[in-house]
């Protein structure tokens, strides 16, 4: 079995060797030096300043997602979402529930996120801006330096859902001025899942955090950075995890950042161009390093099944309307060239039989 999917991905083998020990207890200053390291070396990864916060969630990705929103926002804020697929809806939907009034920029499939289509929502008195950088829903890659001058302009703090971004895209948080940098542990840092990290800026944490009640006891950012002075989580973190998370910083340090996105890229373009060359579309918008979406129209469930079922190759399917028409093949984790080579002949042989 071999995983082209976006989360869970192949791990490395120091992953999967790690994940095969005994957990030790976390009350101990060694594991709080781990934390402690994480942190520094999690805030180096994005280029964060030394002054950002970070919190450790022991929760998938969308509770980082819902606590970001609840900890920096309230019901007399309004907020502006980019809504370019499922995860676009799911910060709406997090908004519907908590009562925090939005308007969405709302792109059809296919659809690119351009200046003009966020003009007419300048000057409009938002707080903040919630977008999934990365729209893994249909991979397409939003301009963050336009989205961060929009928000500079409109004096909006910028949250950003770097989940499918992270470690295959460009982050910079100090030059791109994020508040609130969003990273969970199944996409491309090739971990287990269970664990999302959130960066928050001085600034967001001194005029925002800090004054609100985020009506949550177990999302609370306060309770959360507080502990982290002494390397420690307010409750029992998903330690396994955490103790890979540290290993893997390590590793992505010593290869570099850019270096791991050049390395993405340029699979990703070689991929594109070959699938292109079996007859198959990409859409035209800005792509993600992290995954490639084939258009395979009306037969992408049939071919996520067959590359399951006749070769052990798992490609991520679609929701919704999608369903039938996309599947995304990702490019984060233990995978390589060789192991794209078999599944392009895998994928030129199904196709014969649609
Ligand atoms: C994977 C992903 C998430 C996380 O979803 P969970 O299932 O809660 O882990 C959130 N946002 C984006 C953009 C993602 O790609």
């Amino acid at each position: 079995m071999k995983l082209f999917t976006v989360g869970p991905v192949e791990m490395f083998p120091d992953t999967l060797k790690m994940n095969a020990e005994q957990t030790p207890y976390f009350r101990t200053p060694e594991f709080s030096e781990i934390m402690l390291e994480n942190e520094v070396l999690l805030k180096e990864s994005v280029c964060a300043p030394k002054n950002a916060k970070v919190v450790f969630l022991t929760a998938s990705g969308t509770a980082a997602m819902e606590a970001a929103v609840i900890n920096c926002f309230t019901p007399d804020d309004k907020l502006l979402v980019i809504q370019g697929g499922r995860f676009g809806k799911r910060f709406g939907d997090i908004c519907r529930i908590h009562k925090i009034p939005f308007d969405e920029v709302t792109l059809s499939f296919g659809e690119t996120l351009t200046k003009e289509r966020l003009a007419p929502y300048r000057k409009n008195d938002y707080k903040g801006l919630l977008v999934n950088i990365h729209e893994t829903s249909t991979g397409q890659l939003y301009d963050i330096n336009m989205l961060s001058e929009f928000c500079r302009e409109n004096k909006m703090y910028l949250i950003v859902d770097a989940i499918g971004a992270y470690g295959a895209d460009e982050i910079n948080f100090e030059t791109q001025n994020i508040d609130v940098l969003i990273v969970s542990s199944q996409k491309a840092l090739a971990l287990s899942p269970g664990a999302s990290m959130i960066v928050v800026s001085e600034r967001l944490y001194r005029e925002r955090v800090v004054l609100i009640q985020s009506g949550s006891f177990y999302l609370d950012f306060k309770q959360h950075i507080d502990n982290l002075k002494r390397g420690q989580t307010p409750f029992t973190p998903a330690v396994g995890i955490f103790l890979t998370l540290n290993q893997r910083l390590k590793q992505m340090r010593q290869i570099g950042m850019e270096e791991i996105r050049k390395d993405m890229h340029s699979l990703a373009c070689r991929f594109r161009q070959e699938v292109v060359r079996l007859g198959f579309l990409v859409p035209e918008y800005p792509l993600s390093n992290a995954l490639t979406p084939i258009a395979a129209d009306p037969h992408a469930e049939r071919l996520y099944q067959k590359l399951k079922e006749e070769y052990g190759m798992i490609v991520t399917p679609s929701g919704g309307e999608l369903r039938k028409i996309l599947v995304r093949v990702g490019h984060l984790g233990n995978v390589k060239w060789d192991d794209y080579e078999e599944l392009l002949t895998a994928i030129d042989q199904v196709k014969h039989g649609f």
